[in-house]
């Protein structure tokens, strides 16, 4: 699913999961790679309020909408998102949504139970790097570690890659943000051409 189709659902979406929220200000697309998208099928800029997907399915764009009104991670106000949609799809009938939803939830909430693996903080550590534009990759360090009742030092010594995966979180993140707004700065250029004209 692709523009107009994809624009039209994920407002869809947006209206009955969170009817307040103001989706007309975010842009949906589909991600053409994966150097982008940092979750599984999609992908979350607060910075620039633009959303990339994999794929048009319902719960890839309920996800993406969850951290774009929470957070970029998969704490408690993104489940708290996220639980909230699963009842609002149950309510109006989108049961196979709901339950993708819930299972995301369970899912969460497990992962939460266990100790986190290595990869999950990394993972933690690039979804800061997009939340917290301004952060410098030792901040990053200290705002996840913090997240997970680490001191930094604490954090350091039990994720032996964390310097490394932050610095080229931060990197990365930085890159997106750059190519995000030469994109918008294209786009402005064409609109003010075709007034123009
Ligand atoms: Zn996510």
């Amino acid at each position: 699913m692709r523009g107009i189709r994809l624009r039209k659902r994920f407002e869809e979406l947006a209206r009955l999961l969170f009817p307040r929220w103001k989706s007309e200000r975010w842009s949906i697309q589909t991600s053409n790679g994966p150097s982008r998208c940092v979750g599984a099928s999609g992908y979350c800029d607060r910075t620039h309020r633009a959303i990339y997907v994999y794929d048009g399915k319902d719960v890839t764009l309920a996800h993406e909408i969850c951290h774009a009104v929470s957070t970029g991670g998969h704490g408690e106000p993104f489940l708290r998102a996220l639980r909230q949609s699963a009842a609002k799809a149950r309510a109006a009938g989108l049961t196979t949504l709901a339950n993708e939803l819930d299972a995301e939830v369970t899912g969460y909430e497990q992962a939460r139970a266990e100790r986190p693996t290595a990869a999950d903080m990394y993972l933690d550590l690039h979804e800061a790097a997009d939340d917290l534009p301004l952060a410098y990759p030792s901040s990053l360090i200290r705002a996840v570690a913090r997240n997970h009742g680490y001191t930094a030092s604490e954090f350091r010594k039990r994720y032996r890659r964390a310097d490394a995966v932050a610095k080229s979180a931060w990197a990365k993140a930085n890159e997106r943000r750059k190519r995000s707004a030469e994109r918008r700065q294209q786009l402005q250029r064409a609109a003010a051409g075709k007034e123009k004209s």
